[in-house]
Protein backbone atom coordinates (compact mmCIF):
# COMPACT_ATOMS: atom_id res chain seq x y z
CA UNK A 1 0.00 0.00 0.00
CA UNK A 2 1.40 3.11 -0.78
CA UNK A 3 2.26 6.58 1.68
CA UNK A 4 0.88 9.67 0.83
CA UNK A 5 3.40 12.26 1.20
CA UNK A 6 2.13 15.29 -0.04
CA UNK A 7 -1.30 15.96 -1.68
CA UNK A 8 -0.91 14.12 -4.99
CA UNK A 9 2.51 12.70 -4.52
CA UNK A 10 3.04 8.73 -3.23
CA UNK A 11 5.72 6.81 -2.23
CA UNK A 12 5.78 2.75 -2.87
CA UNK A 13 7.49 -0.55 -3.64
CA UNK A 14 7.02 -2.53 -7.04
CA UNK A 15 3.55 -4.05 -6.23
CA UNK A 16 1.80 -0.53 -5.77
CA UNK A 17 3.17 0.23 -9.49
CA UNK A 18 2.43 -2.87 -10.50
CA UNK A 19 -1.45 -2.11 -9.86
CA UNK A 20 -1.20 1.28 -10.81
CA UNK A 21 -0.01 0.27 -14.52
CA UNK A 22 -2.81 -2.36 -14.45
CA UNK A 23 -5.85 -0.50 -13.36
CA UNK A 24 -4.30 3.31 -13.09
CA UNK A 25 -5.39 3.09 -9.29
CA UNK A 26 -4.31 1.60 -6.22
CA UNK A 27 -5.12 2.13 -2.59
CA UNK A 28 -8.42 4.15 -4.00
CA UNK A 29 -5.51 7.00 -5.18
CA UNK A 30 -6.01 7.56 -9.14
CA UNK A 31 -2.20 7.87 -10.44
CA UNK A 32 -1.42 9.61 -13.76
CA UNK A 33 2.26 9.96 -13.65
CA UNK A 34 4.75 6.95 -12.74
CA UNK A 35 8.01 7.59 -11.53
CA UNK A 36 10.30 4.01 -11.50
CA UNK A 37 13.37 3.68 -10.10
CA UNK A 38 14.80 0.62 -10.68
CA UNK A 39 17.91 -1.26 -11.65
CA UNK A 40 17.74 -1.72 -15.59
CA UNK A 41 17.45 -5.09 -15.20
CA UNK A 42 13.82 -4.64 -13.52
CA UNK A 43 13.05 -1.95 -15.66
CA UNK A 44 12.78 -4.85 -18.86
CA UNK A 45 11.41 -7.18 -16.55
CA UNK A 46 8.94 -4.51 -15.00
CA UNK A 47 7.84 -3.71 -18.67
CA UNK A 48 6.45 -7.82 -19.02
CA UNK A 49 3.88 -7.20 -16.64
CA UNK A 50 2.02 -5.18 -18.73
CA UNK A 51 0.78 -8.23 -20.27
CA UNK A 52 -2.28 -7.18 -18.53
CA UNK A 53 -3.44 -4.14 -20.13
CA UNK A 54 -6.66 -4.29 -22.40
CA UNK A 55 -5.21 -1.58 -25.06
CA UNK A 56 -1.75 -2.42 -24.69
CA UNK A 57 0.02 0.47 -26.21
CA UNK A 58 3.45 2.03 -25.56
CA UNK A 59 4.87 5.24 -27.11
CA UNK A 60 8.52 6.39 -26.40
CA UNK A 61 7.70 10.31 -25.57
CA UNK A 62 10.21 12.90 -26.24
CA UNK A 63 8.35 14.42 -23.11
CA UNK A 64 11.25 16.07 -20.75
CA UNK A 65 14.21 14.93 -22.79
CA UNK A 66 15.17 18.58 -23.76
CA UNK A 67 15.69 19.45 -19.98
CA UNK A 68 17.99 16.24 -20.36
CA UNK A 69 19.96 17.81 -23.04
CA UNK A 70 20.63 20.65 -21.41
CA UNK A 71 22.84 18.91 -18.37
CA UNK A 72 25.58 18.75 -20.67
CA UNK A 73 28.36 16.02 -21.64
CA UNK A 74 30.00 15.70 -17.95
CA UNK A 75 27.21 13.91 -16.38
CA UNK A 76 26.02 10.12 -16.48
CA UNK A 77 22.86 11.26 -17.72
CA UNK A 78 21.99 10.67 -21.21
CA UNK A 79 18.50 10.78 -22.99
CA UNK A 80 18.75 6.95 -23.85
CA UNK A 81 18.92 6.37 -20.24
CA UNK A 82 15.87 7.53 -19.24
CA UNK A 83 12.86 5.88 -20.48
CA UNK A 84 9.74 8.11 -21.05
CA UNK A 85 6.85 6.11 -21.84
CA UNK A 86 3.34 7.06 -21.77
CA UNK A 87 0.91 4.49 -21.34
CA UNK A 88 -2.45 3.23 -22.04
CA UNK A 89 -4.79 1.23 -20.55
CA UNK A 90 -8.35 0.81 -21.55
CA UNK A 91 -10.13 3.71 -22.85
CA UNK A 92 -10.06 6.56 -20.48
CA UNK A 93 -6.83 5.63 -18.05
CA UNK A 94 -4.04 7.44 -20.03
CA UNK A 95 -0.59 7.17 -17.76
CA UNK A 96 3.04 9.14 -18.24
CA UNK A 97 5.51 7.02 -16.99
CA UNK A 98 9.69 7.69 -16.30
CA UNK A 99 11.78 5.11 -15.82
CA UNK A 100 15.32 5.73 -14.12
CA UNK A 101 17.56 2.91 -13.74
CA UNK A 102 19.34 3.15 -10.76
CA UNK A 103 20.66 0.75 -8.23
CA UNK A 104 20.45 0.70 -4.40
CA UNK A 105 23.50 0.58 -4.06
CA UNK A 106 26.30 3.05 -1.98
CA UNK A 107 28.44 3.73 -4.65
CA UNK A 108 25.35 4.30 -7.23
CA UNK A 109 25.05 7.73 -8.77
CA UNK A 110 22.01 9.69 -7.83
CA UNK A 111 23.24 12.82 -7.94
CA UNK A 112 23.09 12.83 -11.60
CA UNK A 113 19.55 11.98 -12.13
CA UNK A 114 18.37 13.86 -9.09
CA UNK A 115 16.96 17.18 -11.13
CA UNK A 116 15.35 15.03 -13.78
CA UNK A 117 13.71 13.47 -10.93
CA UNK A 118 12.36 16.49 -9.08
CA UNK A 119 11.44 17.80 -12.25
CA UNK A 120 9.48 15.16 -12.98
CA UNK A 121 7.65 15.22 -10.04
CA UNK A 122 7.16 18.81 -9.93
CA UNK A 123 5.75 18.78 -13.27
CA UNK A 124 3.28 16.45 -12.43
CA UNK A 125 2.15 17.82 -9.69
CA UNK A 126 1.66 21.39 -10.98
CA UNK A 127 0.30 19.67 -14.00
CA UNK A 128 -2.75 18.94 -11.74
CA UNK A 129 -1.64 14.87 -11.62
CA UNK A 130 -1.07 12.38 -8.91
CA UNK A 131 2.14 11.12 -8.86
CA UNK A 132 3.42 7.70 -7.90
CA UNK A 133 7.32 7.51 -7.05
CA UNK A 134 8.39 3.90 -6.49
CA UNK A 135 11.18 1.72 -6.11
CA UNK A 136 11.64 -2.07 -5.49
CA UNK A 137 10.93 -1.99 -1.90
CA UNK A 138 10.22 1.67 -1.31
CA UNK A 139 12.38 1.93 1.06
CA UNK A 140 15.83 3.55 -0.21
CA UNK A 141 16.02 4.91 -3.72
CA UNK A 142 12.54 6.53 -4.06
CA UNK A 143 13.04 7.72 -0.35
CA UNK A 144 15.93 9.65 -1.77
CA UNK A 145 14.14 11.24 -4.91
CA UNK A 146 11.11 12.28 -2.83
CA UNK A 147 13.74 13.51 0.16
CA UNK A 148 15.77 15.71 -2.80
CA UNK A 149 11.56 16.92 -3.82
CA UNK A 150 10.94 18.24 -0.28
CA UNK A 151 14.31 19.91 0.07
CA UNK A 152 13.83 21.69 -2.73
CA UNK A 153 10.42 22.81 -3.16
CA UNK A 154 10.08 23.41 0.84
CA UNK A 155 13.84 24.67 1.15
CA UNK A 156 14.34 22.28 3.78
CA UNK A 157 17.87 20.74 4.88
CA UNK A 158 18.39 16.85 4.06
CA UNK A 159 17.62 15.77 7.85
CA UNK A 160 14.67 17.90 8.06
CA UNK A 161 13.50 16.61 4.45
CA UNK A 162 13.88 12.98 5.46
CA UNK A 163 12.19 13.30 8.93
CA UNK A 164 9.32 15.30 7.28
CA UNK A 165 8.83 11.78 5.12
CA UNK A 166 9.18 9.62 8.15
CA UNK A 167 6.12 11.27 9.41
CA UNK A 168 4.13 10.19 6.48
CA UNK A 169 6.16 6.66 5.80
CA UNK A 170 8.26 5.54 8.85
CA UNK A 171 10.36 2.76 7.64
CA UNK A 172 11.62 5.07 4.52
CA UNK A 173 15.71 4.48 4.84
CA UNK A 174 17.40 5.61 1.55
CA UNK A 175 21.67 4.42 1.62
CA UNK A 176 24.33 5.68 3.31
CA UNK A 177 25.74 6.42 -0.18
CA UNK A 178 22.69 8.54 -1.32
CA UNK A 179 22.39 10.49 1.78
CA UNK A 180 25.86 11.73 1.19
CA UNK A 181 24.79 12.71 -1.86
CA UNK A 182 21.49 14.45 -0.88
CA UNK A 183 23.89 16.62 1.73
CA UNK A 184 25.93 17.33 -1.54
CA UNK A 185 22.39 18.62 -3.71
CA UNK A 186 22.05 20.89 -0.50
CA UNK A 187 25.57 21.91 -0.27
CA UNK A 188 25.21 22.80 -4.12
CA UNK A 189 21.75 25.01 -3.26
CA UNK A 190 19.26 22.34 -4.13
CA UNK A 191 20.59 22.08 -7.66
CA UNK A 192 23.55 20.07 -9.35
CA UNK A 193 26.21 22.60 -9.98
CA UNK A 194 28.62 21.18 -12.26
CA UNK A 195 31.21 24.06 -11.61
CA UNK A 196 31.29 23.59 -7.71
CA UNK A 197 34.39 21.63 -6.34
CA UNK A 198 31.72 19.31 -4.48
CA UNK A 199 30.48 18.44 -7.84
CA UNK A 200 33.71 17.87 -9.42
CA UNK A 201 35.16 15.17 -6.10
CA UNK A 202 31.95 13.55 -6.42
CA UNK A 203 32.55 13.35 -10.14
CA UNK A 204 36.70 12.16 -9.84
CA UNK A 205 35.28 9.51 -6.74
CA UNK A 206 32.49 8.13 -9.09
CA UNK A 207 35.56 7.90 -11.37
CA UNK A 208 37.91 6.46 -9.14
CA UNK A 209 35.11 3.71 -8.48
CA UNK A 210 34.93 2.79 -11.74
CA UNK A 211 38.69 2.43 -11.99
CA UNK A 212 38.71 -0.09 -9.25
CA UNK A 213 36.19 -2.15 -10.50
CA UNK A 214 37.84 -2.93 -13.22
CA UNK A 215 35.67 -0.57 -15.87
CA UNK A 216 38.56 1.02 -18.65
CA UNK A 217 39.22 4.34 -18.43
CA UNK A 218 39.47 5.35 -21.85
CA UNK A 219 39.77 8.97 -23.56
CA UNK A 220 36.01 9.34 -23.34
CA UNK A 221 36.41 9.51 -19.51
CA UNK A 222 38.87 12.38 -19.71
CA UNK A 223 38.56 15.82 -19.85
CA UNK A 224 39.36 17.84 -22.67
CA UNK A 225 43.03 18.53 -22.85
CA UNK A 226 42.66 22.35 -22.95
CA UNK A 227 46.53 22.32 -25.43
CA UNK A 228 44.58 21.21 -28.23
CA UNK A 229 42.83 23.38 -30.65
CA UNK A 230 39.42 23.33 -30.47
CA UNK A 231 37.81 21.08 -32.94
CA UNK A 232 34.60 21.12 -34.52
CA UNK A 233 33.98 24.78 -34.60
CA UNK A 234 35.20 26.66 -37.26
CA UNK A 235 33.20 29.96 -35.67
CA UNK A 236 35.77 29.73 -32.94
CA UNK A 237 39.01 30.16 -34.18
CA UNK A 238 41.11 30.83 -30.14
CA UNK A 239 42.38 27.73 -29.27
CA UNK A 240 41.40 27.32 -25.65
CA UNK A 241 38.45 28.99 -24.64
CA UNK A 242 38.87 31.50 -21.56
CA UNK A 243 36.16 32.11 -19.82
CA UNK A 244 37.03 35.39 -18.13
CA UNK A 245 40.62 36.97 -18.29
CA UNK A 246 40.97 36.43 -14.67
CA UNK A 247 40.77 32.69 -14.87
CA UNK A 248 44.31 30.90 -14.33
CA UNK A 249 45.80 28.66 -16.72
CA UNK A 250 48.46 26.22 -15.89
CA UNK A 251 51.51 25.97 -18.60
CA UNK A 252 54.26 23.64 -18.41
CA UNK A 253 56.56 25.80 -17.08
CA UNK A 254 59.24 24.53 -19.48
CA UNK A 255 57.64 24.67 -23.04
CA UNK A 256 54.83 26.69 -22.01
CA UNK A 257 52.34 24.32 -23.10
CA UNK A 258 48.75 24.84 -21.79
CA UNK A 259 48.16 21.58 -19.17
CA UNK A 260 45.23 22.55 -17.50
CA UNK A 261 42.68 25.53 -16.59
CA UNK A 262 41.16 26.26 -13.56
CA UNK A 263 38.23 24.12 -14.26
CA UNK A 264 40.04 21.66 -14.31
CA UNK A 265 41.03 22.04 -10.45
CA UNK A 266 39.94 19.88 -8.28
CA UNK A 267 40.38 22.05 -4.52
CA UNK A 268 41.05 20.51 -1.50
CA UNK A 269 40.93 22.04 2.20
CA UNK A 270 44.45 22.43 3.34
CA UNK A 271 46.01 20.14 6.15
CA UNK A 272 42.71 18.02 6.15
CA UNK A 273 43.62 14.87 6.83
CA UNK A 274 41.84 11.93 4.85
CA UNK A 275 38.45 13.73 6.15
CA UNK A 276 39.03 16.28 3.11
CA UNK A 277 36.94 13.98 0.97
CA UNK A 278 34.13 13.30 3.45
CA UNK A 279 31.49 16.11 2.04
CA UNK A 280 29.00 15.80 4.54
CA UNK A 281 32.08 16.62 7.18
CA UNK A 282 32.21 20.08 5.26
CA UNK A 283 29.93 22.35 7.70
CA UNK A 284 30.83 26.42 8.02
CA UNK A 285 32.34 29.06 6.02
CA UNK A 286 34.30 28.63 3.01
CA UNK A 287 36.42 26.07 3.42
CA UNK A 288 37.79 26.33 -0.38
CA UNK A 289 39.13 29.48 0.70
CA UNK A 290 42.33 30.14 -1.20
CA UNK A 291 44.05 31.78 1.48
CA UNK A 292 46.49 28.83 2.82
CA UNK A 293 46.80 28.02 -1.06
CA UNK A 294 50.69 28.39 -0.77
CA UNK A 295 51.40 25.75 2.09
CA UNK A 296 50.22 23.41 -1.18
CA UNK A 297 53.05 22.23 -3.07
CA UNK A 298 50.74 20.48 -5.28
CA UNK A 299 48.26 21.56 -7.81
CA UNK A 300 45.09 18.42 -8.38
CA UNK A 301 43.85 18.59 -11.52
CA UNK A 302 41.01 16.08 -12.94
CA UNK A 303 42.12 13.60 -15.63
CA UNK A 304 42.43 14.90 -18.75
CA UNK A 305 43.00 13.16 -22.48
CA UNK A 306 46.78 14.16 -22.55
CA UNK A 307 47.33 12.19 -19.51
CA UNK A 308 48.81 8.64 -22.12
CA UNK A 309 49.84 6.93 -18.69
CA UNK A 310 46.57 7.18 -17.24
CA UNK A 311 44.32 5.80 -20.29
CA UNK A 312 47.22 3.33 -20.19
CA UNK A 313 45.45 1.57 -17.22
CA UNK A 314 48.61 1.96 -14.38
CA UNK A 315 47.43 2.14 -10.61
CA UNK A 316 50.20 4.88 -11.08
CA UNK A 317 52.72 6.64 -12.77
CA UNK A 318 54.53 10.01 -14.34
CA UNK A 319 52.84 12.92 -15.67
CA UNK A 320 54.43 14.42 -18.19
CA UNK A 321 54.18 17.31 -21.04
CA UNK A 322 52.82 15.91 -24.35
CA UNK A 323 55.01 18.28 -26.04
CA UNK A 324 58.65 18.41 -24.86
CA UNK A 325 58.40 15.36 -22.00
CA UNK A 326 58.94 17.35 -18.68
CA UNK A 327 57.92 15.81 -15.57
CA UNK A 328 54.98 17.55 -14.58
CA UNK A 329 53.81 15.44 -11.73
CA UNK A 330 52.52 12.46 -10.45
CA UNK A 331 48.82 10.72 -11.12
CA UNK A 332 47.50 7.48 -8.34
CA UNK A 333 44.25 6.27 -8.30
CA UNK A 334 44.79 5.54 -4.92
CA UNK A 335 45.77 8.76 -4.04
CA UNK A 336 48.35 10.88 -2.74
CA UNK A 337 49.17 13.12 -0.17
CA UNK A 338 49.50 17.12 -0.39
CA UNK A 339 52.71 19.13 1.36
CA UNK A 340 49.77 20.46 3.18
CA UNK A 341 48.35 16.80 4.65
CA UNK A 342 45.66 16.12 2.85
CA UNK A 343 45.25 13.32 0.83
CA UNK A 344 43.53 13.17 -2.82
CA UNK A 345 42.27 10.36 -3.82
CA UNK A 346 42.39 9.77 -6.11
CA UNK A 347 45.20 11.69 -7.53
CA UNK A 348 46.21 13.95 -10.43
CA UNK A 349 48.88 16.27 -9.16
CA UNK A 350 50.88 18.95 -11.04
CA UNK A 351 54.05 19.78 -9.14
CA UNK A 352 53.70 23.88 -8.67
CA UNK A 353 57.28 24.51 -9.50
CA UNK A 354 56.73 22.68 -12.55
CA UNK A 355 54.34 24.90 -13.92
CA UNK A 356 53.84 28.90 -14.42
CA UNK A 357 50.12 29.71 -13.68
CA UNK A 358 49.59 32.73 -15.88
CA UNK A 359 45.75 34.70 -16.09
CA UNK A 360 45.53 35.13 -19.60
ZN1 LIG B 1 56.42 20.99 -21.85
ZN1 LIG C 1 47.46 20.80 -0.07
Amino acid sequence: MPYLVRENLLIGNIGDAAEVLQTGTVDNHHVTHVLSVLSSASVSFFSEWRTGFSVPVKEISKLHVADVDSAGGKTALSPEKLLYSLEYAGHDLKLVRMAVPLRDTESEDLLDYLEVCVDFVDRSRKEGGKVLVHCFAGVSRSAAVITAYLMKTENLSQEDALESLRQKCEFVCPNDGFLEQLKMFEEMGFKVDQSSPIYKRFRLKVLGESHFSGLRIDSSKLGEDPGMPVENSPEVQEPVKVENNRSPTYRCKKCRRIVALQEHVVDHIPGEGETSFGWHKRRSGNPFNKSNESECSSIFIEPLRWMKAVEEGALEGKLSCVHCDARLGYFNWAGIQCSCGSWITPAFQLHQSRVDISRV
